[in-house]
């Protein structure tokens, strides 16, 4: 058996990419500015509001999308743009990956973090409610919630802005693992008052590293670019009364984007056929629940496959029995993002919840999603865990 290492998501290119590149060097915009850029901007902001699963959301036509050089660039840039200063307080889902929190704390504010909800695996409408009556009552008004769609199934859309607006407070999406997905035929990106993507090298298109901030009006685009090339004001020489940020996308990695949008729906369609492999494939196996769309208003790209295992029903065969069952074999898998309020760094940070994101960090598993997985690589994986649970 071959033992090449099978990974859990890695980087699949279309084809074109080149083609953007290359046009990139002829033309010599190697620059963080330039043609693909613009392109790149204009592809991802039709694809997020004009296709017929857009948004359709009222006031549409102002939304605009500026590249940046990475979704954590993307996220910093959505706080300073909701105000969010030293000693703020700002909301976020505990179960995420770190960047969704450190640029709170890149700003001098407190992240205050909530559990999830057993549906999605994200952002709890009921602990949400709960921490922001308890922030305010104890004197500080949260000034931003960072909602997440995880591995790539949206939030409680309806629920967490319905909270968010009954308290005034601005949400952004972070939509870093969710692009391709919807929640009522609405895409994810398009549901915050502001929102973030990622197109680092495991997400489900990727420039090698990069990120955009989608903003609800033409103006806020404006202003996220001039933060994000320095705050330069309107002057021959340069002058700046606000502090900027080198934040930009290259042109060069701008072309791979192009190329990667121009096979976005093939992605989320090979995606969502690995998650439909591990659902006829558990399907014979006791104990262990492969997460899926919790009703037809949810439409996920599958971004990663996730299982829970429940030793107690699998004959005590634990999730970390399975990981080092396939590493064994070279294929990666790996477990949920250890919530943050558990991180050693985040350990002062408040945190609302009743342990759902522990539970799941201790028994689910990210399994190998790469929409570039062979058929001969699906087979080593099923002969893989089949044989991990006849034991
Ligand atoms: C990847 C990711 C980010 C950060 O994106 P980068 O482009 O890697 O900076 C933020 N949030 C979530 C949930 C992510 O998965």
């Amino acid at each position: 058996m071959s033992k090449d290492k099978i990974w859990l998501s890695s980087p699949h290119m279309g084809g074109n990419e080149q083609i953007y590149v290359n046009k990139a060097f002829e033309e010599n915009w190697v620059a963080p500015l330039g043609p693909n850029v613009n392109g790149f901007e204009e592809d991802i902001r039709e694809y997020l509001f004009s296709s017929p699963l857009a948004g359709g959301r009222e006031g549409a036509e102002g939304a605009s999308v500026a590249a940046l050089s990475s979704g954590t660039a993307a996220l910093h840039l959505a706080l300073i743009m909701l105000g969010v200063k030293a000693g703020d307080e700002v909301i976020c889902q505990s179960m995420t990956f770190a960047a969704s929190a450190n640029p709170i704390v890149y700003l001098g504010a407190t992240p205050v973090f909530i559990d999830s909800e057993k549906d999605t695996l994200n952002l709890c409408p009921e602990q949400l409610e709960r921490a922001i009556k308890d922030r305010i009552a104890k004197g500080k008004k949260p000034k931003a919630i960072i909602a997440v769609h995880l591995y790539g199934t949206p939030y409680k859309v309806d629920d967490v802005h319905k909270v968010a607006s009954e308290y005034e407070i601005p949400v952004i999406e972070d939509a870093a693992e969710a692009l391709g997905s919807t929640y009522k035929e609405q895409k994810c990106g398009t549901f915050g008052d502001l929102a973030i993507l990622s197109f680092n090298g495991n997400k489900i298109i990727t420039t090698s590293g990069g990120g955009a901030l989608i903003t609800g009006t033409q103006k806020q685009k404006e202003k996220a670019v001039f933060l994000a090339t320095q705050a330069r004001d309107a002057a021959p020489h340069y002058q700046h009364s606000e502090i900027g940020y080198n934040y930009r996308l290259s042109n060069i990695s701008a072309g791979i984007g192009r190329g990667q949008m121009e096979v976005i729906d093939e992605r989320v369609g090979a995606r969502r056929k690995m998650h439909q492999f591990y659902v006829d494939l558990f399907a014979g196996i006791r104990g262990v629940k492969v997460y899926s769309e919790p009703n037809s208003n949810y439409f996920s790209n599958h971004w990663l496959s996730v299982i829970e295992v429940d030793k107690n029903a699998t004959g005590g065969i634990t999730r970390e029995d399975l990981r080092l069952h396939l590493e064994q074999e070279n294929i990666e898998s790996r477990p949920l993002w250890k919530p943050m309020h558990m991180q050693p760094v985040f350990a002062e940070a408040p945190f609302y919840g009743t342990g759902i994101a522990e539970a799941l960090f201790q028994n689910g598993l990210c399994l190998p999603s790469g929409s570039n997985l062979t058929d001969k690589e699906r087979s080593r994986i099923k002969a893989r865990i089949l044989s991990c649970f006849s034991k």
